[in-house]
C-alpha cells in the first residue's frame, strides 16, 4: 500500500498514519519528498480497506499495490489455464466458438439450431433454460424439459453444452445436462453461488457484471478457485455506461487486460455485448483479434420470432459469414479456430 500525504501535512499527522499501518502490520517505510511525504506499506492484510487509510487527516491519496484476488492471478499460473472438455481444449491457443439461440424455445427451434450451429463449426451449443429477464412477465424458459431437449441436440451433432445456472438449487440439474455451468451478469457477485460452484469439479463460465470492474470479476472468480473448483472460463459480455446507441458497451481492452492479469481463458460475447445483430460481428472480430480465447454468440434459426434477445441473434447466414471471417483473423494473429 502506498499512502500519498497532503502537502503541508503536519509531522503528527503523518505520525498517526505511521502508527496506524504499523497496528495493522505493515512496515512502513517513509519517503520525505519536497512537497509530498509517501508512506509505503509492506505486508499486512491483502485485504485491508484502503479506504479506512484514504479518509484519514491530510492523507492525498491511497493506492493498493497488492491485488485482492491470488488464485486468480498471472502468477499463480504463469503458463496459463487450459479447459478440457471431452476433445474441446479452452485457453490452449485455438480459438472456441460457443453459439446458439438465447433460450431453448422448442424441439423444432433447438434442433434446427443445432444443425447451424454444427454445420458451420462451432464447438459448443449455447442456449438458456432458465433465464434471467429483467422483467417478470418475459418468457422464463423451458427449465429441464428445455436441457433435455438441448443435450439432445447437441449430442446429436457431437457439440457440447453451456447453460445459466441462476441459483444454487438447479446445480444438480444443470450439472446433469451441461458441460459448462454459464454464471450470468447479474449473479456475477451472487457470492454463495459462486462458493457453491467452487465446491463441483466442473467447468463455470463467469460472465463480467452489468457494471462491474475487472478486478470485481477477478474477485468473484477467486470465489470459485477458493473453492478448489479450477476451471473458470471468464466472458466479457459488456458494460453499462452512458452511452444509447448499443445495448452495452463491448470492452474489447478488457481481453488483453484480463490476459495479463490472470492465467484464466477468458471468451467475448459480443451479442450481449452490443445488442444490436449488425454490430455482433465487427465486434466478435475484433474480439479475436485481441487475443480472446473463444466467443459466445447468440444464433437463431428465426430471430424476428426468438423469445428473447431476437435483435442481438445472428440470422443463420450472418452466422456462417462470421465463422468464414473469424477463419481469416484467426489466422492472422496465429490462432487456429
Ligand atoms: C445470456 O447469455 O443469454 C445472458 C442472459 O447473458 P448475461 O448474463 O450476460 O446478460
Ligand atoms: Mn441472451
Amino acid at each position: 500500500m502506498l499512502v500519498v500525504m497532503q502537502e503541508g501535512a503536519t509531522e503528527a499527522q503523518i505520525q498517526t498514519i505511521m502508527d496506524r499501518m504499523i497496528e495493522d502490520g505493515f512496515d512502513v517505510h517513509r519517503s520525505t519528498g519536497v512537497v509530498h511525504t509517501v508512506l509505503g506499506g509492506v505486508g499486512g492484510k491483502t485485504d485491508f480497506d484502503t479506504e479506512v487509510v484514504a479518509v484519514m487527516p491530510a492523507v492525498k491519496e491511497v493506492h493498493r499495490i497488492v491485488a485482492p484476488y491470488k488464485l486468480a492471478s498471472r502468477r499463480f499460473r504463469p503458463e496459463g489455464t487450459v479447459i478440457k472438455i471431452k476433445d474441446v481444449t479452452i485457453g490452449a491457443g485455438k480459438v472456441v466458438v460457443m453459439a446458439g439461440p438465447c433460450s431453448v424455445e422448442s424441439y423444432d427451434q433447438i434442433e434446427r439450431a443445432a444443425d447451424i450451429v454444427a454445420n458451420a463449426g462451432a464447438s459448443v451449443m449455447r442456449a438458456g433454460a432458465f433465464k434471467p429477464r429483467s422483467s417478470p412477465y418475459s418468457f422464463q424458459g423451458l427449465g429441464e424439459e428445455g436441457l433435455k431437449l438441448l443435450r439432445k441436440a447437441a449430442d446429436r451433432r457431437g457439440l457440447l453444452v453451456i447453460s445459466e445456472v441462476m441459483d444454487s438449487t438447479q446445480i444438480p440439474l444443470l450439472c446433469e445436462y451441461s458441460d459448462i455451468l454459464q454464471i450470468g451478469a447479474r449473479n456475477m457477485q451472487n457470492f454463495n453461488l459462486l462458493r457453491e460452484i467452487g465446491k463441483l469439479r466442473k467447468p463455470a463460465l463467469l460472465k463480467r457484471g452489468i457494471a462491474a470492474t475487472i478486478e470485481e470479476m477477478l474477485c468473484s472468480a477467486e470465489y470459485i478457485l477458493s473453492g478448489g473448483n479450477y476451471e473458470v472460463i471468464l466472458c466479457e459480455r459488456g458494460i453499462r455506461t452512458f452511452e444509447t446507441q448499443t445495448r452495452n458497451t463491448m470492452d474489447i481492452s478488457a481481453i488483453p487486460v484480463v490476459k495479463k492479469l490472470s492465467h484464466l481463458p477468458i471468451v467475448a460475447d459480443p451479442s450481449h455485448g452490443t445488442g444490436r445483430r449488425d454490430k455482433v460481428v465487427p465486434m466478435a472480430r475484433a474480439a479475436v483479434a485481441a487475443g480472446a480465447d473463444g466467443l459466445l454468440v447468440e444464433v437463431h434459426p428465426e430471430p424476428d420470432r426468438a423469445l428473447s434477445d431476437g435483435a442481438q441473434s445472428l440470422r443463420p447466414e450472418q452466422y456462417q459469414e462470421m465463422m468464414r471471417q473469424l477463419r481469416i483473423i484467426a489466422a492472422a494473429v496465429e490462432r487456429g479456430i
